[in-house]
């Protein structure tokens, strides 16, 4: 395998909150010159089958994947799983507790967004949520925006949904410990998703990739659509101090509300071991 290669590594279809199919993504990775290919879903693997199929049918390679959410340090954090077994009861498991409770913070999300005169937000996000056990953040921003409380998703996420706002409901997921365990068990490798969106101080950043590794993780995303150039730069150091391979992947949702379409991302910088290179075996 290449290192450097046009690998996008995480992305999300309607089994999340992603608005096109796995097929319709196979297809798009395709056109957009993407070499190697995986779906990560938040918090769940129904996706996984179809994805394979569909990028088998294009002989687009491909690596199963996950985004698990976790909490960390009060925070909510993302971990990418790539390359496990997708018949693992182990993951299947997890995952599904993961997913556990959604439907509950979504009632009360609405309830709380009912008090600031927005009504009907449940219903209404449930309307764009294919998967009423992952219904998100995303898609109570997609309502808002269809209902003409906000322009875009952008505005939604400044106003609403996040933490101190209206709609914001704090969320026991699973542990780092936990997540990065499933993977391993798997046969997977666990990545740290797009690090420069948590807002950590540098101290509890160290300390997250501290323990990160310490259960076993082995990667961080680097090229991510959700870092900044300059973050570009400080994860690929962060990924060399800490030993860690690297990923890249666009976070790909929609496209017209995703910053970066697949296969669109600037390569990994040279002197960074890419996380392909270790599960070579698990390419589909
Ligand atoms: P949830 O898992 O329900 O907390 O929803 C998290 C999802 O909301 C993320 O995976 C993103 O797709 C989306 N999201 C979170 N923050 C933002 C933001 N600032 N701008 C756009 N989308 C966001
Ligand atoms: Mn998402
Ligand atoms: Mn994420
Ligand atoms: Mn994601």
């Amino acid at each position: 395998m290449k290192s450097i290669l046009n690998a996008d590594l995480h992305c999300h279809s309607v089994v999340s909150d992603g608005t096109l199919t796995p097929e319709a993504l196979a297809q798009r990775a395709q056109s957009n010159g993407v070499e190697l290919w995986a779906l990560t879903d938040h918090d769940e693997i129904g996706g996984q089958a179809r994805a394979l199929k569909a990028a088998q049918s294009l002989e687009l390679p491909y690596l199963s994947g996950v985004e698990i959410s976790v909490t960390f340090a009060h925070k909510t954090v993302h971990i990418v799983g790539l390359g496990f077994d997708t018949s693992d009861p182990l993951i299947d498991a997890g995952l599904k507790a993961t997913r556990g409770g959604r439907e509950q913070r979504a009632k009360e999300m609405s309830m709380q967004l009912e008090k600031v005169g927005i009504a009907g937000a449940f219903e209404g996000a449930l309307g764009f949520a294919g998967n009423l056990e992952l219904i998100s953040r995303t898609h109570f921003a997609r309502f808002l925006v269809e209902s003409g409380v906000c322009n875009d998703t952008n505005e939604v996420f400044r106003r609403f949904l996040t933490e101190g706002k209206p709609g914001f409901v704090e969320h026991k997921w699973a542990s780092l410990k936990d997540a990065v365990t499933w993977i391993k068990a798997s046969r997977g490798v666990a990545v740290i998703a797009h690090p420069g969106r948590y807002g950590f101080t540098a101290t509890e950043e160290y300390a997250f990739f501290m323990e990160f590794k310490s259960h076993g993780g082995q990667a961080v995303e680097v090229v991510t659509g959700s870092h900044t150039p300059d973050e570009y730069v400080k994860y690929a150091d962060m990924a060399l101090e800490f030993d860690l391979l690297a990923s890249r992947g666009s976070d790909f949702h929609s496209p017209s509300e995703s910053r970066i379409d697949l296969g669109s991302l600037p390569w990994l910088p040279g002197k960074l071991k890419p996380v392909w290179e270790l599960i070579e075996d698990r390419i589909q």
